[in-house]
């Protein structure tokens, strides 16, 4: 099967590699006990691949999005999960394009080194929703620190992270002029945090994800640990949201290649009336559209990653490329499900798991109603409508 977008051969041939160790079998343990896939991303730091976009003066790779991108996709094509792992190539980013230099020298190294890790990203909150600016965690100056209180759900991987990238109001909501000001970014160094002020409450989830609920109770942070000026932070955050979108968009992508290979492999072996069932065209035509869909959306990822690598403006091409990709590949999931029978819904197969697990990507990082909201209004000039 042809592909687009097939750029860092040698990279996508050594992941893939990787990922032949970790087969469906030691997916299907770990969701069974709802178990964070430990040696896998072990196996891949020390591979180098979580660290390909750090630059090189800071120990890492210093390759562009378009190569963090082919890790994911990989990951995802090969039936494994990058969820548990792809945050590091993203939040990362919030640090070195607005961190400052001891900033970036006390931390850059050894998340490069896979010493730290830095995989847990803290936006959302119950009472706020996906209206980001309604956030009410809030940070109050004292003296060389901040006092953090408040709640945050669904922040995944907090438990296997050392630092996390956290987004707080510093000036409550009702004092700013705009509501995207008064917000600002801190790296929270959690071994020192947990049982100091944060609270982690795991949250049970349909996938295997280790998201969580967190409670901040007086939690005190280093000044020094504010990422860039204070009361910037929404736009320090919309950056690294670019890139999010971007590398998750891939990873959609990887998830519908697995789907369509899958289906079409089933599809040519599976006798049903004396044929193959991939011989009618009511099984040949939806594995055909999925694959002219998932083509179109790789070369929009391509698009955006382009645009991202190039430094210029990228929001309506990272949430389009994402959108695409994650219809995509429910599409594809939906299919090769159909296509499986009642194969489809056992577990050895993973067609179950791994369609449980796409699903996901149309509600987070953003759900794909606000990515419409975004595009009618950024690109099509319509009102807002709230
Ligand atoms: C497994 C999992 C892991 C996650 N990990 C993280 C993480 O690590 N860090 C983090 O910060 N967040 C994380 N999230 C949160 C995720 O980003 C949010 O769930 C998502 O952005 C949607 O926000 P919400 O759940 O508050 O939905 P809501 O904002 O309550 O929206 C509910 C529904 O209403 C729709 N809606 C809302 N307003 C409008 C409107 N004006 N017009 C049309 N439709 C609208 C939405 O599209 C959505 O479908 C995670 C979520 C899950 C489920």
């Amino acid at each position: 099967m042809s592909s687009t977008n097939e750029n860092f051969p040698e990279i996508r041939a050594a992941v893939a590699k990787l990922c032949s160790q970790f087969p469906g079998e030691y997916w299907r343990a770990l969701d069974d006990t709802a178990t964070y896939p430990t040696e896998f991303v072990r196996a891949l730091t020390e591979a180098g691949f979580l660290s390909v976009l750090i630059p090189e003066e800071y120990g890492g790779a210093g390759l562009p999005i378009a190569a963090g991108c082919a890790v994911l996709e990989e990951i995802q094509r090969s039936g494994c999960n990058g969820s548990a792992c792809h945050a590091q190539m993203y939040t990362m980013g919030t640090l070195l394009k607005h961190g400052n230099e001891d900033q970036k020298r006390r931390y850059l190294p050894g998340i490069a080194a896979g010493e730290l890790r830095l995989q847990a990203f803290g936006v959302t909150e119950p009472t706020s929703g996906t209206d980001t600016t309604r956030i009410r965690t809030r940070a109050v100056r004292d003296g060389d620190d901040y006092v953090i209180n408040g709640q945050k759900v669904f922040i995944s991987r907090t438990q296997h992270s050392d630092l996390m990238v956290l987004l707080v109001r510093t000036t409550p909501y009702e004092e700013v002029k705009k509501p995207s000001d008064g917000m600002s970014v801190f790296l929270v160094d959690m071994r020192e945090a947990v049982g100091n002020g944060l609270t982690i409450k795991p949250i049970k989830t349909m996938i295997n994800h280790s998201t969580t609920e967190l409670f901040f109770d007086n939690l005190r942070v280093p000044a020094a640990n504010r990422i860039g000026e204070e009361g910037k932070g929404f736009k320090y955050i919309l950056d690294g949201m670019n890139a999010e979108r971007i590398l998750i968009a891939s990873e959609c992508i990887g998830d519908a290649r697995f789907f369509i290979e899958r289906a079409s492999d089933y599809a040519r072996e599976r006798i049903v009336f004396g044929r193959p069932i991939g011989q009618n065209q009511g099984i040949q035509f939806p594995i055909a559209r999925a694959y002219a869909e998932t083509e179109a959306a790789a070369l929009m990822v391509l698009n955006a990653a382009r645009l991202f690598d190039e430094g210029k403006p990228c929001g309506s091409e990272a949430n389009m490329c994402k959108m695409v990709a994650s219809e995509a590949a429910w599409h594809a999931a939906d299919t090769c499900l159909q296509t499986h029978g009642g194969f489809g819904y056992t577990q050895e197969y993973d067609i179950e798991r791994k369609f449980r697990e796409t699903r996901l990507y149309q509600t987070a990082p953003i759900s794909t109603n606000l990515i419409l909201s975004h595009i009618a209004i950024h690109e099509l000039d319509l009102p807002k409508s709230f």
